[in-house]
């Protein structure tokens, strides 16, 4: 198939560039649609043919963001059945909120006009866990200790399994900071145009348990 056929296949079918914005509770609903297709081993995979891609060549639409750890266990794509140009990915250990994810996410908010931004923690999540440990740290992952200690402490004073209360406190600590980050996401929550949730991936279920 030349370059040329595949332009004309891909006239006759939905382009990416045509498919309308959703807002952010219709791309919440898409995304647990998605994480159950993923938990039940009956994905669509979609979006990952040659034309959509091909539709995707000059522009991106993506529905969702995600915030999520670097954890080659928990790439979003997977866990909630979507293709290329589906989610705008905001990967780093320990999915903590730093200047650069927050750029980065603005940028998605403002130039992309995505609707919804999802935190996802994950179950058994190393970063967490080396935070509970208290280890010391000489090296840059310092930094991602020191940025998940608040939520760690607040476990601590927490009944039950500390890592487990320690990963919750963790996502819905990033969702609150999104929430009230200035002056781009505070602005689209508050104005209803964006919704920011969270929720934690189970290893076991494959199934995303979303906060309240
Ligand atoms: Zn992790």
């Amino acid at each position: 198939m030349t370059r040329r056929d595949l332009l004309l296949a891909s006239a006759a079918l939905p382009l990416a560039a045509e498919t309308p914005p959703l807002s952010g509770e219709k791309a919440l609903m898409k995304l647990k649609l998605g994480n159950r297709r993923h938990a039940e081993s009956r994905p669509l995979r979609p979006h990952q043919n040659m034309t959509w891609r091909m539709s995707l060549t000059q522009a991106q639409h993506p529905f969702a963001c995600v915030l999520t750890c670097a954890d080659s266990r928990v790439p979003p794509e997977f866990l909630f059945d979507a293709g290329l140009g589906d989610l705008f990915v905001v990967r780093v250990a320990g999915n903590i909120v730093d200047d650069a994810v927050l750029g980065s996410l603005e940028y998605a908010v403002e130039h992309l006009h995505v609707g919804l931004i999802v935190v996802l923690g994950h179950e058994r999540c190393g970063a967490v866990a080396a935070t509970v440990e208290g280890g010391a740290s000489h090296d840059h992952v310092a930094s991602l200790l020191k940025a998940i200690q608040p939520a760690v402490e607040a476990a601590r004073r927490q009944k039950g399994n500390l890592l487990e209360n320690a990963i919750r406190e963790n996502t819905a600590r990033a969702v609150r900071q999104l929430q009230s980050s200035r002056p781009v996401l505070n602005k689209a929550h508050d104005e209803h145009k964006l919704v920011i949730s969270g929720g934690v991936y189970d290893l076991d279920t494959a199934k995303v348990d979303w906060l309240s």
